[in-house]
């Protein structure tokens, strides 16, 4: 499941044709991605000029109007890519939206992604704020830990309403960087600390994986497939996924168990329980 870096990467392969005009939508009419909007509904992009995007957690709205946009999720196996003008379809190239220089691309071949329109101004007017922005504030932080005393901090972390964008391999990275192991219950938890681990991770994976990659629009977004840069080594990013792998920092064996319903890797060291 892509987070909120890799999602930043795919938005800007097409962030790439901001004040394009769509020449021509192509759709698969009976394709899941369509299951919240009919996919002949996407036609009415066509002639209008894509303006301007961005993304929100695991989101992203690319806007055609002042009040019209298509939101797109990934899902875990969706991405997002540009093909030459004449690009040949492939089998799970749902949606492509041409310009007249390029296809922009969704290809998803599990279908767990999805697109929708918006016929509003901001259709993300309640969405809470994101770890990266700046009301992302201790303040924020100290009433998240105390609405959920008992929820373990993993949980907390994964809580699309309380940290957008924060999956897996976030989660985990969070709780090695606090030495706090991910099952501790929120309760006690200095809100500003865990605010700025949060924050670290959060803009560090942004520049680790979305800024670095410039690469990426020849091969488009694959979840742990095409992605070029990653995190460094003395990230647990780089260790968590090896069978056997060690702590970064301290070089013991990491420990793994599911907590919060996901594989989670840490180390028994330098994370407290
Ligand atoms: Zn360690």
């Amino acid at each position: 499941m892509p987070e909120l870096a890799e999602v930043e990467l795919a938005r800007r392969q097409w962030a790439a044709f901001h004040g394009e005009p769509i020449t021509r939508v192509t759709t698969h009419l009976k394709a899941r991605i369509y299951r919240d909007c009919p996919a002949p509904a996407l036609r009415v992009l066509e002639g209008l000029t894509l303006l301007r995007s961005r993304a929100h957690g695991k989101r992203m709205l690319f806007t055609f109007g002042p009040e019209l946009h298509l939101e797109v999720h990934l899902g875990m196996s969706g991405k997002l890519s540009v093909g030459p003008q004449d690009h040949k379809e492939q089998k799970h190239d749902h949606l492509i939206l041409h310009t007249s220089e390029a296809a922009l691309i969704f290809n998803d071949y599990r279908m767990f992604g999805r697109v929708m329109l918006h016929d509003c101004a901001n259709p993300w007017a309640d969405f809470p704020p994101q770890p990266q922005d700046s009301k992302f504030s201790v303040s924020r932080m100290r009433k998240l830990i105390e609405k959920h005393p008992k929820k373990p901090l993993k949980a907390l972390l994964l809580d699309q309403n309380a940290c957008p964008g924060v999956g897996n391999w976030m989660a985990d990275e969070i709780c090695w960087r606090l030495g706090l192991h991910p099952g501790v219950p929120c309760l006690g938890l200095n809100p500003a600390l865990v605010r700025k681990e949060i924050r670290f991770v959060s803009l560090g994976a942004i520049k680790h994986v979305a800024d670095k990659n410039t690469t990426a629009s020849v091969d488009g977004f694959a979840p742990g497939t095409y992605v070029a840069q990653v995190p460094p080594k003395n990230w647990l990013f780089q260790h968590r996924w090896k069978k056997g792998g060690h702590c970064p920092k301290c070089g013991d064996a990491l420990e793994r168990d599911t907590i919060a319903t996901r594989t989670t890797a840490w180390c028994p060291t330098c994370q407290q329980a």
